[in-house]
């Protein structure tokens, strides 16, 4: 008895409202929704790929699942007014734009609630360098060095990079940009220059982005918050 309308379960609904902290996923829009809250359980739950293989996007993906269209890592948490216009216009909004708002919404979310705002300098400085030291161990141990090509240590690179480094990065990141006002400006720019860098080398590593010249590792990041001010 297939039906378009798919029910999603309650743990879904919940990590979906969750995720979205309350607000609208469309980047330019992010209206609050909690005062939906009152007429439906949850804003509007919009699917990326459709429950009826004949609804906007379905050709994207005709493959995928009744059971993966369901779960919640192809729904996005809308207001009504975005999900009426995502819906009327699909091929202005394909699924690759949607996932990447539902990448930026969770980002926004991790940012806003899940970074501490700390009071001293010495307490950033003490959550960034435990995170560097851990990349660094990577580095010093499968990094690419000059005289030494092994593909077992480049494969070992790879997957530490992917594992451990580019989720420290953006860590990083998001402690660096909540807490900036604790940082100098010549800080500032070197967290600017290090933004550069881990985005390269993400394109590098997951996105298989090879172009030449990209921006090494800033030296002074190796030192950030080392001095009194
Ligand atoms: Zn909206």
């Amino acid at each position: 008895m297939a039906t378009n309308r798919v029910r999603f379960s309650q743990p879904t609904k919940d990590l979906l409202w969750s995720e979205s902290g309350g607000h609208c996923q469309n980047p330019s829009c992010r209206i609050d929704l909690h005062g939906l809250v009152q007429h439906k359980n949850v804003g509007e739950l919009a699917h990326i790929i459709p429950a009826s293989p004949i609804g906007p996007r379905a050709a994207e993906n005709p493959e995928l699942s009744e059971d993966a269209r369901a779960q919640a890592d192809n729904v996005l948490v809308l207001c009504p007014t975005c999900h009426t216009m995502i819906d009327k216009a699909p091929g202005q909004y394909p699924s690759e734009v949607l996932l990447e708002w539902k990448r930026r919404g969770k980002d926004a979310r991790a940012l806003a609630h899940g970074t501490p705002v700390l009071a001293t300098r010495t307490a950033v400085r003490e959550a960034v360098h435990e995170l560097l030291d851990a990349n660094n161990a990577v580095f010093r141990l499968y990094g690419p060095a000059d005289g030494l090509f092994d593909d077992a240590r480049a494969d070992q690179w790879s997957r530490h990079v992917r594992e451990v480094v580019i989720p420290n990065n953006q860590r990083l990141l998001r402690l660096l940009t909540a807490n900036r006002a604790l940082l100098t400006p010549e800080e500032r720019s070197t967290v600017d220059e290090f933004a550069v860098h881990a985005k390269e080398l993400e394109d590098r590593h997951l996105r298989g982005d090879w172009t030449p010249g990209s921006t090494r590792f800033p030296r002074r990041m190796a030192t950030i918050l080392k001095d009194d001010v």
